[in-house]
Order: C-alpha cells, then structure tokens, then sequence
C-alpha cells in the first residue's frame, strides 16, 4: 500500500468539506469561477479518489467511470474542480497526469470575503 505524507493526506481530507462548502454556502463564487474554468474533463479518475477510491468508481473496459453518473452526482464531483486549490490539491495525487481543466492565472476568481 502506498504511503501518504500526513500533511498531504490532510490538505486532501480537508479538500472535501471546503468543496462542501463553496458548494452549499457560496454558489455564486462556485458559478463565477466555474464561468472561468477551460478545458474539458479528461476521464483520467484522479478526482475520484484522492483520498480513497470512491465505491462507485470502476474501470470501463480500461477507462475510469462513475457507476452513479447517468443517475445522480454530487456537486462535490459534479463540479471538480472548483477552483485552483482544487487542482493543485489534485495535482498532488496525479502530478504527471494534468486535469482537463485549467484557469488562467489572472482569470482566477478571488474568494469572497462576505457573504452579499
Ligand atoms: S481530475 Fe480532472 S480530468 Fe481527471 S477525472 Fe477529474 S475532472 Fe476529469
């Protein structure tokens, strides 16, 4: 089994309430920097476990899928990434593997400070 630096296994764990909460607190931050994302999703399943294999993924004759996607997904994976933090979190998992999607360094939403 392979080993995870502590503080990288914490930055993921943490990776999934902060996702929670943009997603249920702030769909308007969520919405602006989705607006900025590009790109498309690669199907390479790193967000599908990057802290543990989520019990609905498998291989499709070789190619990583959600047994759940044509049903329901949660914003959490419907929305991976969100943001930079996302990708950079990810990227810890999967370095030599880019996700499909990237901001533009000067495009990326600044987070909100207050709720308006
Ligand atoms: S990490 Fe990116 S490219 Fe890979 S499955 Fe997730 S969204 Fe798609």
């Amino acid at each position: 089994m392979k080993t995870i630096n502590p503080m990288v296994l914490l930055k993921l764990l943490l990776g999934t309430p902060r996702r929670l909460f943009w997603n249920v607190c702030r769909p308007g931050y969520v919405r602006a920097s989705l607006a900025r994302r590009s790109g498309q999703c690669r199907r390479c399943g790193t967000c599908c476990q990057l802290v543990w294999r989520c019990r609905y993924f498998f291989q499709d004759n070789g190619v990583p899928a959600c047994r759940l996607y044509a049903r329901y997904r949660p914003p959490n994976c419907s929305q991976f990434p969100i943001d930079r933090h996302d990708l950079t979190d990810r990227d810890l998992v999967s370095p030599n593997e880019p996700c499909g999607f990237t901001w533009a360094e000067a495009q990326q939403e600044e987070k909100p400070l207050h709720r308006h």
